[in-house]
């Protein structure tokens, strides 16, 4: 079975072909334009590739509930040119197949739960902390939407004690991605966090943030792994003091055989940086099956 992918980002967009067991044939990318630069390129990629169905992984904010009338929109995204835009009825008019759609780290989600770390497991969580942070959430085996999606990159956070920055979210200011994102630290400390890999203290910080909001996400949501990606965690050393942050700040409260080997519970993504456009194959073919059952 053919599938068409696409991770539509901000910068760029990953086309990919694929097929039901989560190979990738070939793919390309994109630059994200305006959509009336960006989507025919698109479409073309993909009208001549015989695919059977299309997933989408998208930037968001997008509207993912099937009886909304602006459901397949991406709706009130920075990235005005894009904004209240029907994307997913685009490629269903251009190609007539099913298209299946969801948030970007959701694909990233699905992807590591179908074919990579979390396989197997109903409960888990994908977290992307880069120029963003975005979660991704499969609870009882689904998929969350809720009213929207998840946005757990803005939790609100409490400040360290010894940390004064005030904080890059527009919105909040203090949450975790004014506080832990690639941008927040830049603006911390006056240097990109690929400059800063020496500083220890740089990275004590980091974890402490990213901690606290994995506490609060284990104590919400109760994944049975936490699966950490994005550009952040190209940072060695981070990824084991999260883990003692997680510990310390859980403070033994939550007594699981998961949370006592941390190193497994707390994880990097195991797909190669494919499980973005992998989890968008698994979209499509979800759809594909929704469409045709029966
Ligand atoms: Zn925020």
């Amino acid at each position: 079975m053919r599938l068409g992918a696409l991770e539509a980002g901000g910068t760029k967009m990953v086309c990919a072909i694929g097929n039901e067991n989560g190979e990738i044939l070939e793919r390309v990318s994109i630059p994200t334009e305006t959509p009336d630069i960006t989507m025919p390129k698109l479409i073309s990629y993909f009208a001549d590739k015989e695919i059977e169905a299309l997933g989408i992984g998208c930037f968001g904010p997008i509207d993912l509930n099937r009886d909304s009338n602006t459901y397949g929109y991406i709706t009130t995204t920075p990235k005005l040119a894009w904004k209240n835009y029907n994307i997913v009825k685009m490629f269903q008019d251009a190609l007539n197949v099913p298209v299946g759609f969801d948030t970007d780290v959701n694909g990233s989600a699905l992807g590591e739960a179908t074919w990579g770390i979390t396989k197997g497991l109903e409960n888990s969580m994908y977290i992307t902390i880069g120029t963003g942070i975005g979660t991704g959430i499969i609870t009882n085996g689904k998929l969350l939407h809720g009213m929207l999606h998840p946005e757990g990159g803005h939790l609100l956070l409490s400040r360290h004690p010894n940390d004064s920055f005030e904080g890059t979210c527009p919105y909040h200011k203090t949450c975790l991605e004014g506080l832990a994102s690639g941008p927040a630290i830049e603006a911390r400390w006056g240097e990109k966090g690929t400059e800063l890999a020496e500083r220890r203290e740089v990275w004590e910080l980091e974890a402490y943030y990213i901690a606290q909001a994995l506490v609060d996400y284990i104590m919400v949501l109760s994944p049975q792994r936490i699966v950490i990606g994005g550009g952040v965690t190209h940072q060695e050393h981070l990824m084991p003091l999260i883990r003692e942050q997680v510990k310390r700040q859980l403070a033994g409260y939550i007594d699981t055989k998961e949370l006592l080997n941390m190193d497994q519970y707390v994880v990097l993504p195991s797909l190669n940086d494919n499980q973005g456009i992998m989890g968008a194959l698994k979209l499509g073919l979800n759809e594909y099956q929704l469409e045709n059952k029966g």
